[in-house]
């Protein structure tokens, strides 16, 4: 039995795939609407922490995600030194649990990939190239209007449309994501032999200088500096500018370097915060992921919760009779604290960075963050 027969998606990334997936292997009719024409344009790498792969994994898709990705269990910490000196290297948290490795970097594309392939598998329609415009709610049910000019009805609408979700300004939630103050250089380029986890470098000309091995053959490569207007950028300057800030970064870095050009994905990007507070949905509408959270990408948790919250929600869905304000509450009880402890943890690791705090217990804020988020959602 199922709260709902028939569900409307916003959005095809990982929060309304994985909705999607689990609410149509549940036997409920499922139709996913996504803007972008395709799944090509999808950015470039992803870290996926172990909670990330533990949802992936009951989305039935690990075994593909480990062929595509690059599995690792160690992070090393290097200086901003003409030898990329290393200071520490450290084993990374299982979150997922001891049978899936601490963290799997991803091509953001091949991850896209294979959600839509086992979305529509399980039996979800996906119409790419068209976008929410219009929601009206109903006592048992909502109209979600699209670009394409048609009008459906279902029993429930999920709001998975990111950062700038207009789901939510369509229901008159007024909050939106707010700039941290760091803006973020990212690049995909070919692995060197040098890269085989995530090296962190702190300090020299930006905040963070790292990178993060995405298959057998690639890596992305990142630049964190305090939040700029970069909106005029051409391809070409990124590329200076970029290889500009990286001459300071050695190590792995001088092997990047020489990879890095304009067909190397550049794009800049600020890194923001919000969470909604109390109830994510408004009647039989409701946000999950980046339309209802973010954080700063500082401990790779932002798919990560995403993921886990397509998972709770389905699985209440799925275990209810009626959608009720029980069953809003179960969501909220456990999506919300725990989604609020990642942001403030994440939040506080790039404010630390912004205020050239020295001292800052960074190993105790992750120590007390890991247990709550080993934990499964
Ligand atoms: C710089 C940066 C680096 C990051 N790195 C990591 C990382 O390493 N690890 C990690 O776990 N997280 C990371 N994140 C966060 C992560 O990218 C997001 O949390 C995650 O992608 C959220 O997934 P989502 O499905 O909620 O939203 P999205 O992935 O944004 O998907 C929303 C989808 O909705 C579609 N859409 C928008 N409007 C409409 C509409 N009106 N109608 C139909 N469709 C619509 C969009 O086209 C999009 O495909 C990072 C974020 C940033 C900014």
């Amino acid at each position: 039995m199922s709260a709902v027969a028939r569900v409307g998606v916003i959005g095809g990334g990982a929060a309304g795939m994985a909705a999607a997936i689990l609410l149509a292997d549940g036997g409920v009719t499922v139709e996913v609407v996504e803007a972008k024409p395709d799944l090509s344009a999808l950015g470039s790498g992803i870290t996926l922490s172990g909670n990330a792969l533990r949802v992936l994994r009951g989305l039935g898709v690990w075994e593909e995600v480990r062929a595509h990705g690059y599995s690792f269990d160690k992070v090393a910490f290097r200086a901003p030194d003409p030898h990329g000196t290393v200071l520490a290297e450290v084993p990374d948290a299982r979150l997922g649990g001891p049978d899936l490795p601490a963290t799997t970097g991803m091509y953001r594309p091949d991850l896209a990939r294979i959600l839509a392939e086992r979305a529509r598998g399980a039996g979800a329609r996906i119409r790419f190239g068209v976008a929410a415009t219009g929601l009206e709610q109903a006592a048992a049910g909502v109209e979600l209007a699209t670009s394409d000019g048609v009008t459906e009805h279902y029993d429930l609408v999920i709001g998975a449309d990111g950062l700038h979700s207009a789901t939510r300004q369509m229901l008159g939630i007024d909050v939106a994501p707010v700039p941290t103050g760091m803006g973020i250089w990212r690049a995909f380029t070919g692995r060197p032999a040098s890269i085989t986890h995530t090296d962190l470098y702190y300090g020299g000309p930006c905040f963070i200088a790292g990178y993060c091995p995405t298959g057998e053959d690639s890596i992305y490569a990142y630049l964190v500096e305090p939040a700029q207007d970069r909106s005029g950028v051409s391809d070409d300057e990124a590329l200076a500018i970029m290889r500009g800030l990286a001459e300071a970064y050695h190590g792995p870095w001088d092997d990047i370097r020489p990879l890095l050009s304009t067909g190397s994905r550049i794009n800049y990007t600020w890194f923001t915060q919000h969470l909604i507070p109390g109830a994510w949905n408004r009647g039989r509408v409701v946000l999950i992921g980046d339309a209802a959270h973010s954080c700063p990408p500082t401990m790779a948790q932002g798919a990560a919760m995403a993921l886990e919250d397509a998972a709770v929600l389905a699985e209440l869905l799925l275990a209810a009779d009626t959608v009720d304000d029980g069953l809003w509450n179960a969501f909220h009880e456990r999506r919300s604290a725990r989604v609020r402890a990642v942001v403030d943890a994440s939040v506080q690791l790039g404010q630390w960075l912004l205020d050239g705090e020295r001292d800052a217990d960074v190993p105790g804020l992750i120590g007390r963050l890991h247990p709550k988020i080993a934990t499964p959602a």
